[in-house]
């Protein structure tokens, strides 16, 4: 193990370390809220969204009492729906069986819907300043280069070995668990970066095995990943006599799950067979954009019909766009309002 890994972490931290983001000394509200934000996103994105998020719902209270619709139109944009209606679910646990008190012990806190056992490590440890262990994207690849860890970090051994050293080196006492486990999030994030580590500024940078063995860049060893063949979606903005737009809430699970969107389909026949739209080859093609997921990407082709309400199966509900509130895909938004769109 690393001579005083702990200690010389923390005063590094102190000096190099991050102390002016949002959600810092702000409580475990807050630690959780962030937490979710941060998985699969990036900081400076997430920041104008925790802080309209805050501004909306201050308490687990709040968020418990607002509707999923107003929680997942807050999330637009920021991706992974099912971060948001997991919070709405778990907030709402928290007011009934916990009397709105986040509970402070690993095993509840695992059992809140989103919350593992890292996303709690954080809560324990940065929100309430009591021990919780954390192994993120960047603790792992921390501990992948300092300990020279092989294999895909995702699997059932390397995990076990990642948690283990991510606990030997968790200090015990809870003040110094909260500084800990920002630094490792700082070092991470700020030196050893996935590309370009700054390894000369590294506090580390004699201890670490990859630097010496001359393998930094082989660690920690790429995921494979199943790539989706890119498809194409038909996006159909039916809008009726009173020009609204038809709008139809997506599924829960899956794809912008609970979200908003004009009909989606593979064909303009496809969605007119599934609404009865007579006319629906009539449609005029008003533009297309190409959005990336994880795993594969999607173009997406806008086409507008303009009918009676009384010449469509209703599935759906009629909505001005201009007044709309409830949550929209950023993609489908950026279409209907012909925002950059080729
Ligand atoms: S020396 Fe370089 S590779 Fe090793 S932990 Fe530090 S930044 Fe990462």
């Amino acid at each position: 193990m690393i001579d005083h890994f702990a200690q010389r972490l923390a005063a590094w931290q102190t000096l190099h370390g991050r102390h002016d983001l949002p959600w810092q000394h702000k409580g475990a509200y807050a630690t959780w809220i962030s937490e979710i934000m941060l998985q699969q996103t990036q900081v400076q994105v997430v920041i104008p969204y925790f802080q309209k998020f805050m501004q909306d719902f201050p308490t687990v209270n709040d968020l418990a009492k607002s509707s999923l619709d107003s929680v997942l139109s807050h999330w637009a944009g920021l991706g992974y729906y099912s971060r948001a209606r997991n919070l709405h679910k778990a907030a709402n646990i928290v007011v009934n069986q916990y009397n709105g008190d986040i509970p402070k012990d690993l095993n509840s806190l695992i059992q809140l819907p989103g919350i593992g056992r890292s996303t709690a490590g954080a809560i324990l440890s940065l929100g309430f300043g009591i021990r919780g262990v954390i192994q993120d994207g960047n603790v792992r690849r921390v501990l992948s280069r300092l300990f020279c860890i092989d294999g895909d970090l995702s699997k059932a051994d390397a995990q076990k070995t990642l948690w283990k050293l991510a606990d030997e080196l968790t200090p015990q006492s809870g003040n110094d668990a909260r500084t800990h486990t920002q630094a490792m999030m700082d070092l991470g994030s700020l030196i050893c970066r996935r590309n370009s580590p700054a390894c000369p500024r590294c506090p580390f940078s004699d201890d670490c095995l990859a630097l010496q063995r001359g393998e930094v860049s082989q660690f920690p060893k790429p995921k494979r990943v199943k790539q989706r063949p890119d498809e194409t979606w038909v996006v159909l903005q039916v809008i009726n006599e009173h020009n609204e737009t038809l709008l139809m809430q997506r599924p829960m699970s899956g794809i912008w799950g609970g979200l908003f969107t004009p009909p989606i389909g593979s064909s303009l026949s496809e969605i007119g067979k599934r609404l009865e739209i007579r006319d629906v080859l009539d449609a005029n093609y008003q533009g297309e954009l190409t959005h990336a997921f994880s795993h594969f990407k999607v173009r997406l082709e806008h086409y507008r019909l303009k009918i009676h309400s009384n010449d469509i199966l209703s599935l759906g509900e009629w909505h001005l766009l201009s007044v709309f509130q409830k949550g929209v895909p950023a993609p489908i938004q950026k279409l209907l309002l012909n925002k950059d769109v080729l």
